[in-house]
């Protein structure tokens, strides 16, 4: 069997990555953590966090450095290569990047996943000023204000229903007059009178002052009629896409494409661990995702140690 690069090798530098990456360098394994793009993940797109214990209210970026030079202190290497596939290969891993291929006992897989966008003419230059994908996240921003929620899904419908408790009027905009939701949530919504349909309609544009979203151009899908709705927030829920090809093998996914671990963050393939976004959970979270990568980093450590000793218990006696 090839000699290996890496006991571990972690995929991602988001939240999760990190986390896992501070743990296991702090154990003195021999891990790397590979970043396609900038160490910190979706926190460097959040402009403030006020929801992560023990900071009140931190720019996003911020608590990403803070993160990044917390695990780099205990020793992790973070290498800025692209990962194109892990697949298993013996015991061992081979994790494949634009720079080559690694080998390691065991992953830790981090990569994240994204908000799919409604892409619309302002839907950029507002995020962080009015547009949103994460209500828990940027819903108490919103005191008073008025509110858009564009979706069809569980998340629109349910998430609408959390944003009536801080804005003044949340209008749900949604291209049918079916929901994909499940009706109790759409009738229970429909009984809170902060929150108001807009059926049959799409959004079109974010207009806003050029410093913050002042209104949303909504369309009427039947009649092509466009007008806008007064309104200081749009939170988006089309769709969370996770980052899950990368993986060869016969992976359990959720019925939204997110892979299902055990409570150990270990996926059906032995040695394979997941945190983080690309996780099949309830919410999505900085802190959830510290939290399950600590408990990977800490179950890929024994992961190791167990096929440790096997090795050794079966290896012929020198005697
Ligand atoms: C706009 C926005 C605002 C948010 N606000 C908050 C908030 O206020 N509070 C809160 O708790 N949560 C917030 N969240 C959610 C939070 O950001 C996520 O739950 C958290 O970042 C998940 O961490 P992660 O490490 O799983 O994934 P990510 O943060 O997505 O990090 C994954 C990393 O993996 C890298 N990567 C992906 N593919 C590859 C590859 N093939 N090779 C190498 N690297 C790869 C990515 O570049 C990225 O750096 C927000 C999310 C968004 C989108």
């Amino acid at each position: 069997m090839a000699e290996r690069d890496y006991e571990i090798i972690i995929v991602g530098a988001g939240p999760a990555g990190l986390t896992a990456g501070l743990y296991v360098s702090r154990s003195k394994i021999n891990v790397v953590c590979f970043e396609r793009l900038a160490p910190g993940g979706e926190i460097l797109n959040t402009e403030h966090v006020e929801d992560y214990p023990g900071f009140e209210l931190i720019g996003g970026p911020e608590l990403a450095q803070k993160f990044t030079d917390h695990a780099v202190k205990f020793g992790l290497k973070i290498e800025m290569e692209d990962v194109s596939e892990v697949r298993k290969d013996g015991e061992d891993f081979i994790v494949k990047t634009d720079m080559g291929e690694h080998r390691c006992g065991a992953v830790i897989y981090t990569p994240g996943g994204y908000p799919r966008k409604l892409e619309i003419p302002g839907e950029e230059e507002y995020a962080g000023k009015g547009v949103s994908y994460c209500a828990l996240c940027d819903g108490a921003f919103f005191q008073d204000e008025v509110i858009t929620v564009v979706g069809g899904g569980n998340s629109a419908v349910e998430e609408a229903q959390f944003l009536t408790k801080f804005g003044s009027k949340v209008y749900l905009v949604h291209r049918r007059q079916g929901f994909r939701a499940h009706q109790v949530a759409v009738d229970k919504l429909a009984d809170n009178e902060k929150a108001e349909f807009i059926l049959d309609h799409v959004a079109e544009e974010v207009i806003g002052d050029g410093k913050e979203m002042k209104a949303l151009r909504i369309r009427n899908v039947k009649t092509n009629e466009t007008r806008e709705v007064e309104a200081n927030g749009l939170f988006v829920f089309v769709g969370f896409i996770p980052h899950t090809d990368i993986i060869k093998g016969d992976m359990e996914k959720d019925e939204a494409g997110f892979f299902v671990t055990d409570q150990n963050m270990e996926t059906r393939i032995p040695g394979l661990f997941v945190a983080g976004d690309c996780r099949s959970q309830l919410i999505r979270q900085i802190t959830n995702a510290s939290g399950d990568a600590t408990t990977a980093a800490v179950a890929a450590e024994k992961y190791l140690e167990a096929q440790a000793d096997a090795k050794k218990e079966s290896a012929p006696s020198a005697s």
